[in-house]
């Protein structure tokens, strides 16, 4: 890989060593599993948690004679998630096997793309908190996955499930342009919502649809890249931070104590909170690739690719320049609403033909964090897009204050039912009503003289009596209808 150095060094990142600052290079490998109901190369059903070798065709299980067949959905897929990443689509590549041993690997090799990937340089930009960050993507290609052995089922045997095998996996490569741990996780993080908005892979991490091969190198700020170590098969965002702030701790210390990195791969034990070698670079696998000769390049038109780029979903990119643009968002708003595109959908829906600041106020801090409290997401949310809005509209008419809309949203959220119907029956609209309120705002001017001495000095104090109202009418004031009366009798400009 020929590496040009697009970022400069930033003090903020530096890690501090005993003798000076260090800076922490990330390349990541993740292999993401192509969201398809059938294998890459046979018919068999890719669908997650069946009995062990249930969902095994006579091709994954290496049955002599057997030849692979390419599923053209999972070539799809690839080029779907290719254009997602902004990247060069190969009109033409190839498929080599990649020959090792192990009991998981019937076939004896992987089927993977090597020389020829299907996917070439893309990008994959990361909102920081104060910067923006490109980070290179070099490649994507199609691989099939492998079984998976079983050690601990038996005091003396192993056993091997194959339902895995054969499964479509995309291998997504970046360029070795991450700098913090904090970024490492952000490119995770974004990977997988790219992935998901595209519906190319599920990004279910924790039942191994997307795994993460972190490597990581340090050096003195302004020198070139160290050597790296690799840390595989990494399985949840937050290890990836654990695993590099580690990581890069522990060169660090090598190298200040005069010693020099091994290149090796490394495994991150989430227990002990460490890595731990695997195996060192003299004893890396010599793969012996070599085109498939069981099949040929995979070749497809530019009308192929433009007729699937022309039915791509709209990007989180897209949507959180156009919610900033069209709803006048908060890019940190903005973001949490476009992490995931449902609730994306959600806010839209809230929002049209309502005031979106409000909307994105309460879907985000109202119905988010009720939700996250009683761990529920939208899909099982008791108040929907339509009751949400209905509420809003009571706001936003006059029809309830704010605080009257909590306890509002409250009896939606356990009972059910239609905001207004439930305003009208129980009696919670708000009184703007002068009349009605005018004999309380006056007992209570006569009840504190001296406060209203105080007002007429201070008019900051005014907040007081505004709250007395407000409890005396049992949060139905209209807040502004008090204000201003209360400002008249006392006479407050
Ligand atoms: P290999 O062919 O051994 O897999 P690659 O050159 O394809 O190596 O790189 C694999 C991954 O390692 C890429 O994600 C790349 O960004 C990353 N990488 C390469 N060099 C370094 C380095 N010095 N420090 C950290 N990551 C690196
Ligand atoms: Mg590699």
């Amino acid at each position: 890989m020929t590496i040009v150095e697009a970022r400069t060094p930033d003090p903020k990142k530096f890690i501090k060593g005993a003798t000076g600052d260090w800076e922490v290079v990330i390349g990541m490998e993740v292999h993401a599993q192509v969201t398809s109901a059938a294998k890459l190369f046979s018919g068999a059903s890719t669908e997650f948690g069946k009995d062990p070798n249930s969902n095994v065709s006579l091709v994954d299980a290496a049955m002599p004679g057997m030849l692979p067949v390419i599923n053209e959905e999972c070539v799809a897929q690839a080029i779907r998630t290719g254009l997602g990443l902004k990247a060069q689509i190969n009109l033409k590549s190839v498929f080599d096997r990649k020959n090792y041993f192990y009991p998981d690997l019937p076939q004896g090799y992987q089927i993977s793309q090597f020389k020829q990937p299907i996917v070439g340089e893309g990008k994959i930009v990361l909102d920081m908190p104060d910067e923006q960050v490109v980070v290179g993507v070099e490649r994507l290609h199609l691989e099939q996955d492998a079984g998976k052995s079983l050690h601990d089922q038996h005091p003396t045997m192993s056993f091997v499930d194959l339902n895995r095998s054969g499964v479509a996996l995309m291998e997504i490569v970046s360029k070795p342009d991450l700098r913090s741990s904090d970024e490492a996780k952000a490119y995770l993080t974004k990977l997988r919502i790219i992935l998901r908005y595209l519906g190319t892979c599920d990004g279910n991490m924790d039942q191994g649809s997307m795994r993460a091969d972190v490597n990581v190198s340090v050096r003195r700020p302004g020198e070139g890249f160290g050597t790296r170590c690799e840390i595989k098969n990494v399985n949840s965002i937050r290890f990836v931070g654990q695993a590099i702030e580690y990581e890069a701790r522990r060169q660090i210390a090598i190298l200040e104590d005069g010693g020099s990195i091994d290149q090796e791969t490394r495994l991150y034990d989430a227990v002990k909170g460490e890595t731990r070698s695997m195996r060192s670079k003299e004893e890396a696998h010599d793969y012996r690739y070599f085109p498939d000769p069981d099949l040929l390049p995979l070749e497809f038109t530019q009308e192929y690719v433009d007729e699937l780029a022309a039915h791509l979903p709209e990007l989180p990119d897209d949507k959180k320049a156009r919610f900033v643009a069209d709803y006048g968002l908060t890019p940190y708003d903005a973001d949490v609403l476009v992490a995931e595109k449902v609730s994306a959908d959600f806010f839209e829906q809230v929002a049209k033909g309502r005031d979106a600041k409000l909307a994105a106020n309460w879907v985000i801090n109202e119905l988010f964090g009720r939700l996250n409290k009683e761990g529920l997401t939208l899909e099982t949310s008791p108040v929907s897009a339509a009751q949400l809005g209905g509420i809003i509209d009571l706001i936003k008419s006059d029809t309830i204050s704010g605080k009257i809309a909590k306890d509002l949203f409250e009896i939606v959220w356990t009972e059910g039912g239609d905001p207004a119907a439930l305003v009208e029956a129980r009696g919670m609209k708000q009184v703007t009503d002068l009349g009605a309120i005018e004999a309380v705002v006056d007992e209570i001017i006569a009840a504190n003289p001296d406060k209203v001495a105080q007002a007429r000095e201070k008019p900051t104090l005014l907040g007081w009596f505004v709250g007395q109202v407000m409890k005396a009418s049992q949060g139905k004031a209209n807040p502004q209808a008090v204000n201003d009366l209360l400002k008249a009798k006392i006479g407050i400009e």
